[in-house]
């Protein structure tokens, strides 16, 4: 026992070799905190640092978390030579730290060893034994195979091989030999058999108890299947990731301070160990599914860092200094006078959401969702117009062409009539008109202007952008969002999508934005019948047609890219519509719209569609989004099931717009794969946008949903955001909290988690260092 005396002015001096042991050094602080009553002196641990905002002491703790070995280039593990290395590179593993991070794809059960005759087929099992003869052989159907007999006390058991060099297995497969084989059993008449085993040989005069005292990687225990690599064995693999696991795994250090953790994880470090060597009593199928809490705490740590990115770069939005709009209901007024309906309470209720952010003196940072139809464009008119009350500029950025031209319809009419100017820029505007276009926007007479991403290019220069309104979001990127930022001084952003993304999906991928929902359609909208035909009822179908037209209704066929090329795409179209024409409704007007058409001939195609001198329209896919006809009551899907579930839901979108009954019908031949089936049938079953993206995310997983990374999908490591979503909740509301107490990370013990996101994230988030 030591015993450390009070000095006269009431400080502490503890012999230099205690405070070694306690983990201290000259200047730390000591807790005195009430135990069981009795008051009781320790060393202060990270987690209890004060929530005064100290002088951060930050580089004391960095250097506790090195990162030096992680950094180490595969190729100077042990066990990986410089052409494994260069294969691991290829698959992006260049680092140790990468290799930790190449999680098993799955396990395989090799806790049991099986007597041979109790192996069952169908099985995957693992079974000792002494080769009784091996040697090549040919089937009764005439193939090579190499042939292999082993035994136990039990039974024997036939091993084959197919394509393999019978000289080189003769070399290892030696009778008398005892091995561990693994692999699945086949039932082939009275016979089993194990194709291509995986095999350990005992060595020589060793017994299998000693062998298996080793801790062998391949059997007796659950054994991780890692991705693999042409040119590198599974059990290379495995032998290699144990070096790693061994050697490097006391590397791994987490920053998250405890309180930020769930309780109920394993540490980092350990998470990381168990999901390459999983304990001996871990449940198989729970580690197949990846739901091991060594899984989560992975998942748990990607996401903490994600959204904890997000939360700061929502943060620094919050921070800048923005346009406090005034609402003088000048022109909002003027054109709810205009409109011959009510907004819906959704409508204003997201309104209401937009225009609190408008007033504040910070930018607006918001994401409107709203099924197709819910009156997204009006709501984004509305705000727009409070932009132009307040003498600013408004950009608003459609995906297509057509869409643009469509919004620039919409917004025109209403504008026009209050006497505001609105500008189109396509990527077609030349010459004189573009010119004039350009100055006018520079010169700010154009008060609202509309375009695809022409919208953002170079020679766009606003006069005084306020409001800059992105359509349709799942299609520009992250960065295009940056750069309409930029086109004025921290304007607000209003982002609209038709793609009703679900909750998690959204925390993921736009959750440093607010978020406003349109949950409601306007009234007076009779639900959309929709139906899956095969061939056989195509006459149906045309006579459906010629009934709905001569009610004085519109049709729109759409055809599918038939091929990745626009031709055979457009050729399909064509063929179509001079079918239809010529062969099936020789009476009515078919009209055909397609990519290849200039932006003047589309929307020349679809003005005459819109005033009805067409009845039928055949179309491409580019009449997806937002075109408005509410006369149009039958949408005709061709190949339905070729179409992506989203894509089929903004199509059938088209119709159900005005007082008629409408339908959609799904045309499709009778071989439809699983999911293609899948897709149709969701379609049929409901309308509702929401459930529709649910079960989209499901079919195809959340890398495909929203095409790519490009798309905004950050790409973790583990987590999967669709199996993963109550951790992603978790996680966010942890680094969201954290944020709310430490807004800038500047506590001693966050700093270390600031350093760490901006490592993972920095770049890809755009996260500014601080100090
Ligand atoms: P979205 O862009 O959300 O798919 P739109 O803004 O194109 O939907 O609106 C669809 C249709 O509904 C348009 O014809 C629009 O004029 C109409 N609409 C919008 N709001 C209302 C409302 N409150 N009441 C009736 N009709 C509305
Ligand atoms: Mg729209």
């Amino acid at each position: 026992m030591t015993i450390v005396k009070l000095a006269e002015n009431n400080s502490i001096t503890i012999p230099a070799e205690i405070l070694k042991r306690l983990g201290l050094a000259p200047g730390d602080s000591l807790v005195v905190e009430e135990i069981n009553g009795e008051l009781v002196a320790r060393p202060v641990r990270p987690v209890d640092v004060p929530h005064v905002k100290p002088a951060p002491d930050t580089k004391s703790l960095k250097d506790t978390i090195s990162r030096k070995n992680l950094e180490v280039g595969v190729r100077y593990i042990k066990g990986i030579g410089p052409k494994m290395a260069a294969l691991l590179e290829k698959k992006e593993i260049r680092t140790v730290e990468d290799a930790l991070y190449l999680l098993p794809l799955r396990y395989e059960d090799r806790r049991q060893l099986i007597p041979i005759s109790s192996l069952c087929a169908g099985r995957s099992a693992v079974f000792t034994g002494t080769v009784l003869s091996a040697d090549a052989a040919t089937t009764k159907g005439g193939r090579r195979v190499f042939e292999a007999l082993v035994r136990d006390e039990s039974g024997a058991i036939v091993c084959k091989w197919f394509h393999a060099n019978a000289v080189w297995m003769k070399r290892t497969w030696k009778v008398g030999r005892v091995g561990v084989f693994s692999g699945e059993v086949n039932q082939f008449g009275y016979q089993r058999e194990v194709h291509h085993p995986d095999v350990e040989w005992l060595p020589e005069g060793e017994s299998l108890q000693s062998l298996l005292d080793s801790d062998p990687a391949n059997f007796g225990r659950i054994v991780p299947v890692y991705p693999l690599t042409e040119g590198i064995h599974q059990k290379t693999m495995r032998r290699v990731m144990r070096e790693v696991v061994n050697g490097f795994l006391p590397d791994i250090n987490s920053v998250v301070p405890a309180g930020l953790y769930p309780a109920e994880f394993p540490h980092l470090r350990d998470a990381l160990g168990q999901v390459h060597l999983p304990p001996p009593e871990a449940d198989i199928a729970v580690l197949n599914a990846g739901a091991t809490p060594a899984h989560l705490a992975l998942a748990y740590d990607e996401f903490f860092f994600w959204e904890l990115g997000l939360a700061l770069k929502k943060r620094g939005v919050s921070m800048e200094e923005g346009i406090p709009f005034q609402v003088t209901h000048r022109y909002t007024k003027e054109l709810a006078k205009l409109l011959p309906f009510e907004l819906t309470a959704a409508q204003r209720r997201v309104l209401a959401e937009i225009k609190a952010d408008m007033m504040s003196p910070h930018p607006m940072h918001r994401l409107v969702q709203g099924d197709v139809g819910s009156g997204k464009t009006l709501v984004a008119l509305m705000a727009a117009l409070i932009a132009v009350e307040n003498d600013y500029q408004v950009a608003i950025m459609a995906p297509t062409e057509i869409l643009a031209e469509q919004h620039w319809h919409t917004i025109h009419r209403w504008c026009g009539q209050m006497g505001l100017e609105v500008t189109l820029i396509t990527a077609g505007l030349k010459g004189k008109n573009k010119k004039e276009a350009l100055e006018r926007i520079a010169d700010g007479t154009a008060r609202i202007v509309i375009g695809t991403h022409a919208v953002i290019q170079e020679k766009v220069d606003f006069a005084k952008l306020g409001l800059g309104i992105i359509d349709e979001q799942h299609r520009f990127g992250v960065l295009q969002r940056g750069i309409l930022k930029k086109k004025g001084v921290n304007p607000d952003i209003l982002v609209m999508t038709a793609t009703p993304i679900p909750r998690t999906l959204a925390m993921t991928l736009f959750g440093d934005l607010d978020l406003s929902v349109i949950d409601e359609m306007p009234p007076g909208r009779i639900p959309i019948e929709t139906r899956i035909y095969f061939e056989s009822r195509r006459m149906q179908l045309y006579d459906m047609i010629r009934d709905q037209v001569r009610l004085g209704r519109q049709v729109y066929v759409i055809y599918p890219l038939v091929d990745e090329s626009e031709k055979t795409d457009l050729k399909a179209a064509t063929q179509m519509a001079e079918h239809l024409q010529a062969d099936i409704f020789p009476g009515l007007k078919v009209g055909l719209l397609h990519g290849r058409l200039s932006p003047v001939e589309k929307e020349a195609v679809m003005a005459s569609f819109t005033s009805r001198e067409f009845d039928i329209l055949v179309s491409t896919t580019v009449i997806e989004v937002g075109i408005d006809v509410p006369n149009a009551t039958i949408m005709v899907i061709e190949h339905a099931e070729r179409f992506g579930l989203s894509q089929l839901h903004q199509l059938r979108g088209r119709v159900g717009r005005g007082k008629e009954k409408s339908y959609c019908i799904l045309m499709t031949t009778g071989k439809l794969s699983e999911d293609g089936e899948k897709r149709l049938r969701v379609m049929e079953s409901t309308g509702d946008g929401f459930r529709i993206a649910e079960a989209d995310l499901e079919i195809r997983g959340p890398g495909d949903f929203l095409g790519t990374r490009q798309a905004g999908m950050p790409d973790f490591r583990v987590a999967n955001i669709l199996r993963d979503g109550s951790l992603l909740e978790k996680a966010r509301r942890a680094a969201f909290d954290l944020l709310e107490d430490d807004p800038e990370l500047g506590h001693a013990v966050h700093v270390p988690l600031h350093a760490e996101l901006l490592r993972r994230w920095g770049k890809r988030l755009e996260l500014a260092a601080i100090g």
